[in-house]
Parts: C-alpha cells; sequence; structure tokens
C-alpha cells in the first residue's frame, strides 16, 4: 500500500542519490528540505519532495513537524544477563580495574551470571533492551555474543539475538563475539583458548547461521594482534567481515590488524595516532568512536577530530553494555560527539546514520531518507531538531518511530 506522510516542516538527511558514505569535509554537509512529503511503499521510500504532494491510498498528516531517518547503532552488547551497578559503586570509591576484577567484576562477571541464566529468561530481558534502544530511535542494530565464553552459552546468546530478529521489525545484525575475555578454564592458556575458539565454536556458530560478523576484543590484556589475525582470517572462512574492539586501552595494534584482514570497522580507538590514521588512509575499514564508554569510564575520547579532518569517515555507536557505556540513548551519543570530540551536530549526525550503516554494509538500505531505501524515520516536535536534539541531550526527542513505514508502538 502507497503512504504518504506529508505537511512535514523539515526532513534532515535526504539524498536524491544515495551515498555510500560521508567522509573528511563532506561530513559537515546534511542535505535537508523544508515544507517536504515522503512517499513510501511496500516499506521503502519512493521519493520525498517539496512541491504539490501525490496521491497515496494512505494518508499521514506530521503536522508540520520534522522528520530524520532512523540511528543505526553498530556496535552494542544489548543481550546481558544483569548490571554491574556495584561495580560503578567500587569505580566511584576509587577502586582500580584490577581490584575491581579481584572481586569477581568485568566481563568475566557478565558471563558468570550470563552462563547461569536461561535462554527464556535472556530473551525475555533482552527483549526490553531493545524496545528501550528502539524508543529512542535505533531503527537498525548490532547485537554482539561474549558474555558466554564457552560452546553452550555463545550460541545462547546467538540463539536469542536471532529471536530478536524474528520480534522485532528493524534490521539487526548479530556477531560472534567469543574473543570478548579469555574464559577462566583458560585462564593460563589463551593460545588454547583461541584454537578451541576457531576449530570448535565458530564452525558450531556458521553451521546454525547464527552470525552477520565477527569481533575480537583486541587489546592490553586481552588478545593480541596476532589471536585477531588469526579469528579474523578464520571468520573470513565462513564468510564472517571483521568489526573488531581496537586500541581502547593502548595502542595495541588492532587497527593494524582490522584494515590487513579487510573488517568493516575498528571500534574504540580512544588509542588512535598517526600511525594508525595512516593506516586506515590505506584501507576501507570504518573508524568508530563509542563516546559513552569514554563518558562513562572516564578515559580519553577517541581523536575523532584528527581523524575526520584527515579525510577519513567516522561512525559513533553506543556501545550499549553493563560494564562500560549502560546508554541506550542515540541521542545523547550524537550530543557527545558533539560536547567531547568536537564535532558539529552535522558530523555527529552522519557518523549516527549513514557512516553507521556503512559500517555494516548496510548503506544501500539505510542510513538516509532516500529513494529505495528502507522507510526506517523519526519523528519530533523539537524545533531545528539537527541542532537542538543534541543541544538539549539527556531527553528523548521523538515522538514517532516509522519502522519500514508502519509505526512502532
Ligand atoms: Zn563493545
Amino acid at each position: 500500500m502507497s503512504k504518504l506522510f506529508y505537511n512535514i516542516g523539515k526532513i534532515w538527511g535526504v539524498e536524491n542519490e544515495a551515498q555510500f558514505q560521508k567522509a573528511g569535509a563532506e561530513m559537515a554537509v546534511v542535505e535537508h528540505l523544508e515544507n517536504a512529503w515522503i512517499l513510501t511503499e511496500h516499506g521503502l521510500v519512493l521519493g520525498f519532495g517539496n512541491t504539490e504532494p501525490p496521491e497515496a491510498e494512505q494518508m499521514v498528516d506530521l503536522n508540520g513537524r520534522e522528520v530524520l531517518p532512523g540511528f543505526v547503532d553498530s556496535h552494542t552488547h544489548a543481550v546481558f544477563a544483569a548490571e554491574r551497578s556495584e561495580e560503578w559503586v567500587m569505580r566511584i570509591l576509587g577502586k582500580s580495574y584490577e581490584e575491581i576484577a579481584q572481586a569477581g567484576g568485568g566481563i568475566l562477571n557478565s558471563a558468570k551470571k550470563l552462563r547461569a541464566m536461561s535462554e527464556d529468561d535472556l530473551f525475555e530481558r533482552s527483549l526490553k533492551n531493545v524496545k528501550t534502544l528502539i524508543s529512542h530511535g535505533t531503527t537498525t542494530l548490532e547485537i554482539k555474543s561474549g558474555y558466554g565464553l564457552d560452546m553452550d552459552s555463545e550460541l545462547k546468546m546467538l540463539r536469542v539475538i536471532s529471536k530478536l530478529k524474528e520480534a522485532f521489525p528493524i534490521i539487526i545484525k548479530s556477531t560472534f563475539l567469543g574473543a570478548h575475555a579469555v574464559p577462566p578454564e583458560y585462564k593460563d592458556n589463551r593460545e588454547g583458548y583461541v584454537n578451541y575458539l576457531i576449530e570448535e565454536m565458530l564452525p558450531a556458530v556458521a553451521s546454525e547461521n547464527l552470525a552477520d560478523f565477527i569481533d575480537v576484543f583486541c587489546d592490553k590484556g586481552f588478545f593480541t594482534e596476532q589471536d585477531t589475525l588469526r579469528i579474523l582470517e578464520a571468520g573470513w572462512k565462513y564468510n564472517l567481515p571483521g568489526k573488531i574492539h581496537a586500541n581502547e586501552l593502548g595502542y595495541t595494534g588492532g587497527v593494524q590488524a582490522a584494515v590487513a584482514s579487510g573488517a568493516y570497522s575498528a571500534d574504540h580507538l580512544e588509542h588512535c595516532g598517526e600511525a594508525e590514521i595512516e593506516v586506515l588512509k590505506a584501507g576501507k575499514t570504518m573508524p568508530v568512536g563509542l563516546p559513552g564508554t569514554s563518558y562513562f569510564l572516564g578515559i580519553p575520547y577517541t581523536p575523532a577530530r584528527q581523524i575526520i579532518d584527515a579525510g577519513l569517515p567516522f561512525c559513533l555507536a553506543s556501545d550499549f553494555n553493563p560494564g562500560s557505556s549502560p546508554v541506550a540513548n542515540m541521542q545523547i551519543v550524537w550530543s557527545l560527539g558533539c560536547t567531547q570530540m568536537k564535532l558539529l551536530p552535522e558530523e555527529a549526525f552522519n557518523a549516527i546514520t549513514l557512516n553507521a550503516a556503512r559500517s555494516m554494509r548496510l548503506e544501500k538500505q539505510c542510513g538516509s531518507i532516500s529513494p529505495g531505501k528502507r522507510a526506517d524515520f523519526l519523528v519530533t516536535s523539537q524545533k531545528n531538531a539537527l541542532y537542538n536534539i543534541p543541544y538539549f541531550f539527556g531527553q528523548n526527542h521523538i515522538e514517532g518511530i516509522y519502522i519500514a513505514g508502519n509505526q512502532f508502538e
């Protein structure tokens, strides 16, 4: 059925000809249209304009409100068993990462609780998380495993993500992150765990078709550049592109490993110097910043300004997770990109829409309002939304959510 959305005050993020990403100076450009309409059919955008609107089978009056494309959150850990607020309080009291780990905290704390939870309970809890993400404007979502760290529990997490794909009309992509941490069973045998992951877990994940991407936590005290290269290469054998955690805690070769293996994205990059920027310029890997993590942990922000000024594209994501970034609201991520990373509102907007879609190779399907793309868009009563949404940070400015042309309740 054709649907006409008319009487739109302003549409942000329109494209007549879809671009695959925005890089460097292009990131400061956001096309918009005033007093406009959008025509959709079969869940896709057929066209938009500000001339006399065409006829359609269904007419939706948006009463002068503004419209923007749905947010694309390309990096989350939205399936978890429990929050870790007690660790957060320990951090406030000045306890170190090592002290918190010794008290049973960190990723292994999440793994312990997730292993003990049934698949049904995990699914119920995750449903709520995804509803929260969507209600703040996320209409395309990536979710990782990585709190199981053994065969049964990783498969349980990935099956939950598969059920979430069925339960929601948004696009959800699934990432196998068996290499999130070394589990206690392999405490002094990291290499043994990498072998187990490559030889046992990965084939099982692939045989059930449970993942779209593969991820490795390439960082100090976690997995090395060599481990990362091995795991990413093994992923390609099952047609799983890499999207990796790189350089959160140090200059660990994560960016080099991501680019060398053709990973779609290298995420975190709190430690990203000239050498890393040069490597990124020579490849096609999308640099992704996670400002919620820097805010919540009090660690440095990714040098987004230098990355964009070097002519590169840049993406922002929430890293929604119970340990280091419990933010499910991409409007706050947008705002942190502006205030903390010194991005223009336009640059941070492109970082959470078009470039985020590109980081999952979904740029032909979403990330802007463009003919042929999915009709995933948000309605806000906020005037001058491109500026006032990140400016009035912490609120939910989204009043209406349309996914493939249908209103999401
Ligand atoms: Zn993460």
